[in-house]
């Protein structure tokens, strides 16, 4: 393929001149119609083309479909938000766009990114490049399919509330970086659970990712949870020389024998190229997954009481008092998981419950965070697989019940919960390698993770 060359080839031959833009981007968005068509994995394809200006010379950029962009129809994966187009774009893309990017399309996830196989998107279900009897992973699972089926130059902006970005990049054989909660600017994301979503990159490469996150980090005041921290360049310095890295023994219980083996084999390499390991003990990993439900569930069920046919996309016949017509608009425009994730939520936050559940999963979201504390204060970066199987098949996905479906998310949860940054990084077909970081030290991570990328 012609155009099968790594973003910063493009940048560089871009700057000389020496790509005949119109050629590239028609022919990128040729086989990103064709590849979505057969895979679903775009919601919509931008018509509309920019001219390229510095810094980023119109490098295509695809947005989950939960992430606002100006003119083009956001929809969350859900059919209750079919038809909204948005008067103005999210923070992260109008830095893209500013830098010279290229909003090629909106990439097809999990509604309202409730999921882990991207199963539960109103517009088609994302197949996997790899093997299309497989997932993507979710929920953003048509953001990592477009990096892992098409070899052109780009990047994917996807978000994060429980492990959205890493797995579907483990699945997809690509990577997935989640920053620091408050890092990247929430506003114009559409909530799924407030406290925990983070707008993060996917990438072929890490270096990708580390220029991803030097556009889209940095403070916003149009975001209230955003950091005071100015934007600045991220690398992706390769470094394993006396990297401490952790590997928590929880992480590898009741997990597939292949993938403990690809992960254990991918960190004797790192440390036979200088790493220092040692295991240790995460022992709040068991609660973690549970808190995450109650949290995320409660955030979610209020979030979407603003889809009632009254402001926002689907709208249906007026018909009867408010209470009929919000019902009927929400019976049809709501998914079966929005709905499960509704009453869950709601439950949760009731008044009697409030103590039990809620509270309760507070109190855990803090002791995760003093486990991966103590752990940071003597370890560079914590290693595990991303996920415990490789990228299931649609069949043996059907057969799972809901509680099965949460259990997948077993090894993401923690991290997403005490809003440290996370990467995965591909280290065998369809499993990914995953590093956790401190608070805010993207940099080391990228550098560790550019490390580990460069044994192959
Ligand atoms: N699979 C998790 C969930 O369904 C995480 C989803 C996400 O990060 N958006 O909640």
């Amino acid at each position: 393929m012609k155009y099968d060359i790594s973003v910063h080839e493009f940048l560089e031959q871009s700057h000389g001149g020496n790509i005949d833009y119109s050629d590239f981007v028609l022919s990128y968005l040729e086989d990103l119609k064709t590849v979505s068509k057969r895979l679903r994995l775009m919601q919509c394809i931008s018509g509309k083309l920019v001219k390229p200006q510095h810094d980023l010379y119109g490098l295509p950029f695809t947005v989950k479909d939960n992430i606002c962009t100006q003119g083009m129809q956001s929809s969350a994966g859900s059919k209750i938000l079919e038809g909204y187009v948005p008067p103005f774009d999210a923070t992260a893309v109008l830095r893209v766009k500013e830098a010279g990017g290229f909003i090629a399309g909106k990439t097809n996830c999990d509604e309202f990114g409730f999921g882990t196989f991207s199963t539960n998107s109103a517009y088609g279900i994302p197949k996997n490049p790899l093997d299309p009897t497989r997932t993507c992973g979710g929920s953003s699972g048509g953001a990592a399919g477009v990096i892992a089926a098409l070899g052109y130059p780009q990047i994917s902006l996807g978000e994060s509330t429980g492990g959205s970005i890493s797995c579907p990049a483990a699945f997809c054989n690509v990577v997935g970086l989640t920053p620091t909660y408050g890092l990247v600017s929430r506003y114009g994301l559409i909530d799924y659970a407030n406290s925990l979503d983070k707008i993060g990159v996917i990438t072929r490469r890490v270096e990708d990712a580390a220029l991803g996150l030097s556009l889209i980090a940095g403070h916003d005041p149009r975001d209230s949870t955003s950091l005071q921290i100015s934007q600045k360049e991220y690398k992706a310095e390769h470094d394993l020389k006396g990297v401490k890295i952790a590997v928590p023994k929880e992480y590898f219980q009741h997990i597939d024998k292949q993938v403990e083996k690809n992960v254990r084999d991918a960190i004797k390499k790192m440390e036979s190229n200088g790493a220092i390991i040692s295991e240790v003990s995460l022992p709040s990993t068991k609660y973690a997954l549970a808190a995450y439900y109650i949290i995320a569930t409660s955030e979610a069920s209020t979030n979407l009481s603003r889809y009632c046919g009254m402001r926002y996309g689907l709208h249906g016949k007026l018909k009867g008092g408010f209470n009929e017509y919000f019902t009927a608009v929400r019976t049809e425009g709501f998914g079966e998981e929005a709905k499960r994730r509704i009453i869950l939520g709601t439950f949760a936050r009731m008044s009697g419950y409030r103590e039990q559940y809620y509270m309760k999963a507070m109190r855990v979201r803090t002791l995760i965070t003093q486990d991966f504390k103590k752990i940071f204060a003597k370890h560079d970066v914590i290693c595990a697989p991303t996920m415990p199987v490789p990228a299931p098949r649609f069949r043996e996905i059907e057969k799972l019940t809901p509680l099965q479906n949460y259990q997948m998310d077993v090894l993401t949860v923690p991290a997403n919960l005490s809003g440290v940054p996370h990467m995965s990084v591909p280290c065998g077909r369809t499993i990914g390698l995953h590093m956790i970081c401190d608070h805010l030290q993207e940099q080391k991570l990228l550098n560790i993770a550019a490390g580990f990328e460069g044994l192959k």
